[in-house]
């Protein structure tokens, strides 16, 4: 049941979210989660597309090496991660290169001739340079739960629910009110609050502040497109997640064939490619399955006598916008609302993991 006052509200339910959740609550906090979507995770959320299979991953993910994180999520939520195998690959034109060479199409990607020297350009080759070099000589970087998100959220939800933290979903927040510490939410409940701590990628329109003045939010609505793909007589192991470069249609695939799924115990694989905006507006889904399976067979991941026994188009809409939000908002100085940064999730979850291991045992 809701009650009408928290210690902590928490607004999102990414994995960094939740787990920011059940610290504060170890804390000794009355907490309460707010996800405006009907399914639980953020962008980690896995949904059911029965005919397909279960837990459909939205997007196509793949996680940095590290030794703490990883041993955090073993230790804390029994979550197993795994190197994935191969090793993810960026497709350049057509061929497979380690995932590593993307630094390498960034730099050239960026390279603007006529500003070819100017000192900002430098700084960034530079960088971009050591991120290759690094990469070249650390192999096996790439890593992700062994039965891929849905292991993630489950696994995390259930030490939510061994914990006093109430959790809504299907419930948006729609304003926060910093003078009357009050936030209210899509069917009219309204919440009092000590202190609120809300994902970056809060869809907000407005937060109230203590002088009564109003500070916007930035929004940048972005869509990602997936199409998945359930395949007989397919290779299995030929990719695990790639990333395309000088191709029209596809700019990201994954293998989301895990070994607890029912679909690898009949055999069968499951692919997800993200498609371009402008590729998935033009064409047909038929259109859109015929371009990916060809490249599929061009890049030799399927072969010509794979069958689709099925595929699915999903989108998902979510709000793009982030950081630049947060140093503005924290340049008004309002301790009562925090937004957690985030970019990929493991250097997330690696920047609050000191402060959590004190009291997530
Ligand atoms: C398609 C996609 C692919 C990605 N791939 C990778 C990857 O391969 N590797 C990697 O490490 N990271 C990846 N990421 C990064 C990912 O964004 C982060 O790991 C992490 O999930 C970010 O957490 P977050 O809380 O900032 O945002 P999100 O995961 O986006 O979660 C925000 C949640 O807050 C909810 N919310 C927002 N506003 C409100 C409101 N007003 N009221 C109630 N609920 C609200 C939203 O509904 C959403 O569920 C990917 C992200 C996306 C979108």
């Amino acid at each position: 049941m809701v009650k009408n006052k928290y210690d902590c509200v928490v607004i999102g339910t990414s994995p960094l979210m939740l787990i920011e959740a059940l610290y504060n609550s170890k804390l000794g906090k009355s907490v309460i989660v707010i996800e405006g979507k009907e399914i639980i995770g953020g962008s980690w959320h896995c949904f059911d597309q029965n005919e397909i299979a279960n837990n459909l991953e939205i997007g196509c993910h793949v996680w940095q090496k590290n030794t703490e994180v990883t041993k955090f999520l073993k230790d804390y939520f029994a979550i197993d991660i795994e190197p994935r195998f191969p090793q993810p690959k960026s497709i350049f034109y057509g061929v497979k290169l380690p995932y590593y060479f993307i630094y390498l199409f960034l730099i050239f990607r960026k390279i603007n001739f006529k500003s070819l020297f100017k000192l900002n350009h430098l700084a960034l080759y530079k960088s971009l340079a050591f991120d290759f070099f690094q990469e070249l000589f650390n192999r096996s970087k790439y890593y992700y739960p062994e039965n891929g998100s849905s292991e993630l959220i489950s696994k995390i939800l259930k030490k939510i629910n061994d914990s006093s933290i109430s959790l809504i979903s299907g419930n948006q927040a729609l304003s926060i009110d910093l003078n009357s510490m009050t936030l209210s939410l899509k069917d009219e409940n309204v919440i009092n609050f000590n202190e609120i701590i809300a994902t970056n990628k809060l869809d907000i329109d407005q937060i109230i502040l203590p002088n009564n003045d109003v500070f916007k939010i930035k929004k940048r609505e972005a869509v990602i497109h997936n199409l998945y793909l359930v395949i007989e007589n397919s290779p299995k192991t030929t990719l695990s997640y790639a990333e395309t470069f000088g191709d029209s249609v596809i700019y990201r695939l994954s293998d989301m064939t895990y070994p607890d799924s029912t679909l690898s115990e009949n055999g069968l694989r499951l692919l997800c490619a993200d498609i371009f905006p402008a590729t998935f507006h033009k064409y047909s889904q038929e259109e859109i399955k015929t371009l990916v399976i060809t490249r599929l067979i061009k890049w030799k991941i399927i072969n010509d006598n794979s069958v689709v026994v099925n595929h699915y188009l999903n989108s998902y809409k979510y709000n793009g916008q982030g950081n630049e939000t947060i140093p503005l908002f924290n340049s008004k100085m309002n301790p009562k609302i925090v937004f957690l940064k985030s970019n990929n999730l493991i250097p997330s979850l690696a920047d609050n993991i000191e402060r959590w291991k004190t009291k997530l045992k």
